[in-house]
């Protein structure tokens, strides 16, 4: 059923139409779970599992900053369809079978990828000069809100867009697992942005999984990965051993 839906929605559905469901979808997920999570960090805050990490109030101005520069995101994520299925109708892209193992490799691939997608070109923005015209869109929260997650540029936007086309005509993915996957990346962004963690920041790595972008909001520098520390360290590590040699 769902197969048959996705296989009529990719051959038959005009490319305006995919435009429209496609910035429709993100709209959902933006506007869908921003609120409920929010409640879910509150909750969890009163029972003692998260604790906030800025207790600096965020003003009604800033969040509507937010969803201002967030629904022109919106409308820019609804471009990255295009290409992509400009590519399957001309057998470019395969698609996997619809299979539950291929759709749980598939989003887990696709999230790895955004991490490092993600840290290349966040690294890009921290160049003064992209940081001056294009990311400080994204800095102007200085305490992250969970409106956050698509406050950018709509240059940034544009980039940011790009993880599923760059991985998608050289590696197959089920369509289930691209489909999920804007899910699975919205519900980390929430994660990296709303302002909560577990403990006070300095326990076990793994409790600061998808945490470290909310510090990386106020301090402006380090932290260029967004759910994992790896590629920061990584990087710390080349430069170093490069000026060593030097
Ligand atoms: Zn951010
Ligand atoms: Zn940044």
């Amino acid at each position: 059923m769902i197969t048959k839906l996705v296989h009529i929605i990719i051959y038959e559905y005009s490319y305006i139409q995919l435009y429209g469901l496609t910035v429709l979808y993100f709209f959902l997920l933006y506007y869908g779970i921003a609120p409920i999570f929010n409640k879910v960090c509150i909750w969890l805050e009163h029972k003692g599992v998260l604790h906030k990490i800025s207790i600096k109030e965020v003003t009604k101005r800033q969040k509507k900053m937010e969803q201002i520069h967030s629904l022109k995101s919106i409308f820019i994520f609804g471009f990255s369809i295009l290409p992509i299925l400009y590519l399957v109708r001309i057998n470019r892209i395969i698609f996997l079978p619809d299979t539950f193992i291929n759709s749980v490799v598939g989003i887990v691939l696709l999230t790895i990828w955004n991490e490092v997608h993600f840290f290349v070109i966040h690294r890009i923005m921290h160049i003064p000069f992209f940081m001056k015209y294009v990311h400080r869109i994204h800095h102007k929260s200085v305490t992250p809100t969970v409106y956050s997650v698509y406050s950018f540029h709509w240059f940034e936007a544009l980039l940011l867009s790009t993880v599923p086309i760059t991985i998608l005509p050289f590696l197959s993915f089920s369509p289930m697992a691209v489909f999920l996957y804007p899910l699975v990346s919205i519900l980390l962004n929430y994660s990296g942005h709303c302002n909560y963690r577990f403990g006070k920041g300095n326990g076990a790595d793994w409790k600061l999984f998808g945490t470290r972008h909310n510090a990386h909001h106020s301090s402006f520098k380090k932290s260029y990965g967004f759910a994992s520390d790896v590629l920061d360290k990584l990087s710390d590590n080349i430069s170093q051993r490069w000026r060593s040699k030097k």
